[in-house]
């Protein structure tokens, strides 16, 4: 259940539906309020609220709107909020400002190495993926290795890097976030938190992403054996905790066979765009784990309606030190990028077509 709060409620009017709530609710969970488009809304466990409480709640002077959904995820759901959520991306930072999501808006191509590796070879891929057409940066600073053996990244040497390559591109920077503690540190140096798949649920993460104080944007990785309903949960609590500013990214999904890295999963693209409000990226690299086949599966995104693709480019791919087999160059970049630009011209004509 969600209640809107009215604009203009008198502090003794939301004082009173507090009280109501506590009583109604018990102190099982604390009750908090988010802002969502400019709006006050609380969003509760509608099990809890039985038919007789929701009859009160409806006469709450405090009380705008009280919309019951049927999903477990109530804030995200389309059912809640009918426009797509348009983010800004980088504000605050000296950078051009990115829109991702919202109606219109073209596809965002987010390019860059799997980690930083060093100074010389953030820089000069930072200047050869933005050369290709990409709009925003990424890089590992803090890496989610499987082996405790493998490169773990530079840390916050990394993100002082990130930083200093935003200031020579004008590129904003997305980069990975492991854990509640390194949130601040974070958000200070990047303009998106990106949450990975194996923490798609750590909940302490999801809520310290949501209550960032710089408000940055946060990207949500879909878990490696994910279901999309937890998935949506999952974004739930960042946006519940207070930012409203959440993207999916489908990586792919665990499957059986080897072939491919991953299976991606392009379907959840449009049947996400029916359930929630959320922009979806598509990572074609992590979800096939060949580079040969970034190309067409980035072009498949496009055209399954994905608001932006990350793609893992890397000047020597051989000599990466992380995910080298599923890297591009640059130049292949510059084709990916022209293509996706193609392609949404082309799906945008068709739809005013269909609109005419
Ligand atoms: C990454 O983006 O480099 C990464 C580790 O991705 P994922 O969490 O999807 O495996
Ligand atoms: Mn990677």
């Amino acid at each position: 259940m969600i209640i809107t709060i009215r604009q203009h409620a008198t502090s003794e009017e939301r004082a009173q539906l507090m009280t109501l709530l506590c009583r109604v609710m018990g102190s099982l969970n604390p009750i908090a309020t988010t802002q969502i488009d400019g709006r006050e809304v609380i969003a509760l466990d509608q099990q809890q609220i039985d038919s007789q409480a929701q009859a009160m709640l409806k006469h709450e002077g405090a009380v705008e709107r009280l919309q019951m959904l049927k999903t477990p995820y109530q804030l995200v759901s389309r059912a809640f909020k009918a426009e797509s959520t348009r983010i800004v991306v980088g504000e605050g930072h000296d950078c051009e400002q990115v829109i991702i999501g919202g109606t219109g808006a073209s596809p965002v191509i987010i390019a860059g190495p799997c980690a930083v590796e060093s100074r010389e070879q953030l820089l000069s891929t930072a200047c050869a993926v933005k050369g290709a057409g990409a709009q925003i940066l990424r890089g590992g600073a803090f890496k989610p290795r499987t082996s405790p053996y493998q490169f773990q990244g530079l840390g916050m040497e990394g993100l002082h890097l990130l930083a200093e390559a935003r200031q020579i591109t004008g590129l904003p920077v997305i980069t990975e976030v492991m854990e509640p503690a390194l949130i601040d540190a974070v958000a200070e140096h990047a303009d998106i938190l990106q949450i990975g798949s194996r923490n798609m649920q750590n909940f302490p993460l999801l809520l310290a992403a949501g209550r960032n104080s710089l408000k940055r944007p946060v990207m949500l990785k879909r878990g490696l054996s994910a279901t999309i309903d937890e998935w949506l949960q999952a974004a739930e609590y960042i946006v519940a905790a207070g930012n409203p500013n959440v993207m999916l990214c489908e990586r792919g999904i665990r499957s059986y066979d080897p072939q491919t890295r991953n299976v991606l999963d392009l379907s959840c693209v449009p049947l996400l765009h029916e359930l929630t409000h959320l922009p979806i990226i598509v990572d074609p690299s992590h979800a096939t784990g060949k580079r040969e086949l970034v190309p067409t599966m980035s072009r498949a995104s496009i055209a399954a309606g994905a608001e932006g693709l990350i793609i893992e480019t890397h000047e020597d791919p051989a000599t990466a030190l992380c995910d080298g087999r599923q890297s591009i160059t640059p130049e292949q970049l510059r084709h990916i990028v022209r293509n996706t630009h193609l392609l949404a011209r082309l799906l945008q004509e068709e739809k005013m077509l269909t609109v005419a």
